[in-house]
């Protein structure tokens, strides 16, 4: 069954009009089904009771299920949500000075095969509804019991793989009815889907974009990042500048650093040759080993020295701190150590039959 998250207000005006109830129970209904912690009709004491039940007969309000949490010696959250269809997702609450932010997933898996990721090794099961994105940031925010201010699209899946459902995302995040959450306040990662950076630039929505790059030529990228074979390096950049030219809005690039591959310094200069001019922010990360791969973070060392040049010659970087270590916080890990185990248990139960 759907979710009424799912309903902006113009569908929810069309809903009621065609269950015989006045327009104004439309904003009514929206507003319950955004609010934070919501989980049933019954909740919904200002809206007549034969209307909750027609509403009932077609969408569902119910929780998606907290299959895990995890709470870091830093106070950051992570949770593994479940969806009625058996499908799950992770979600990330962290603290900062100036508030709560959620990182969110968009979909159950990734198609997009970047190497050195967790989330696309069993590659994409399904898209999230706009309504499944919405659950992740009010559940969270009723179960922390905190004010969320602000969200980021870096969790599992690829934003602008699942387009049309994360758009309208954003706009039923930010409506005031619903969790009103500024525009700004939001930033979507993307690998590099560049048509649909393109398309994305002309909504000129306030949003901040985030490309993950993560190297600097395209010999380097096509290794880690299969996308780029798509959508190589000088498109993406074309595709960036569209983007800036249009929105007026810095773009962030993520850079993982990983050892002896793309943390060199030469590494860095061809980094700084190819930002050096443009509405940029590069945002270094060191890389999170996963166990599926090879590939290991660089050293603090490296990672500073590579953020210095980058400062110095006329791009500015930052290296972002890593939160919530101790709990698997980052990248698809949650969600796989979860669907490891159910496997192993499953294979554990048929060995027992047999
Ligand atoms: N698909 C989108 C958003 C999800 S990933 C994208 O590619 O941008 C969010 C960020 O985490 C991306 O920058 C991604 O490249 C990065 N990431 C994935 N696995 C990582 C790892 N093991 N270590 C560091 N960063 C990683």
């Amino acid at each position: 069954m759907r979710s009424l998250r799912d309903l902006d207000k113009e569908e929810l005006t069309g809903l009621v009009k065609e269950l015989g109830a006045p327009a104004y129970r439309a904003g009514q209904i929206f507003k319950w089904a955004q609010k934070a912690g919501v989980s049933s009709y019954d909740e919904m004491t200002d809206v007549p009771k034969a209307l909750r039940a027609q509403l009932a007969e077609r969408f569902s309000v119910a929780a998606p299920q907290m299959l895990r949490r995890q709470i870091a010696q830093d106070g950051t959250r992570k949770y593994l949500w479940g969806f009625a269809d058996g499908n799950c997702v992770e979600s990330v609450l962290m603290q900062y000075v100036h508030g709560y932010t959620i990182c969110i997933s968009t979909q159950a898996g990734c198609r997009m095969g970047c190497v050195f990721c967790a989330s696309t090794i069993g590659s994409k099961i399904r898209d999230l509804t706009p309504g499944e994105i919405i659950e992740q940031v009010v559940f969270t925010a009723h179960d922390a019991q905190v004010k969320i201010s602000n969200i980021v699209l870096m969790g599992t899946g690829e934003p602008l793989d699942n387009y049309d459902n994360v758009v309208k995302f954003l706009r039923l995040v930010n409506d005031r009815d619903g969790q009103d959450i500024g525009l700004r306040h939001i930033s979507l990662s993307t690998c590099g889907l560049v048509p649909r950076i393109r398309e994305l630039a002309k909504l000129d929505l306030q949003i901040t974009l985030s490309v993950s790059l993560h190297a600097p030529t395209d010999e380097k990228r096509n290794a880690i990042m299969p996308v780029n074979k798509a959508y190589p390096i000088p498109e993406l950049m074309a595709a960036c500048r569209e983007y800036t030219a249009a929105t007026n809005r810095r773009i962030s690039y993520e850079y993982a650093l990983i050892r002896d591959f793309n943390d060199t310094p030469e590494c860095a200069r061809q980094l700084a040759d190819l930002l050096h001019g443009t509405l940029a922010h590069v945002n270094l990360i060191r890389l999170n080993a996963i166990a599926e791969s090879p590939l290991r973070p660089s050293t603090t060392q490296r990672t500073q020295d590579f953020c210095e040049y980058l400062n110095a010659h006329g791009v500015t970087a930052t290296v972002r701190r890593r939160l919530g270590f101790d709990i698997d916080a980052s990248c698809g890990q949650l969600r796989r150590s979860y669907q490891n185990q159910l496997h192993n248990r499953q294979k554990g139960e048929e060995g027992a039959t047999q």
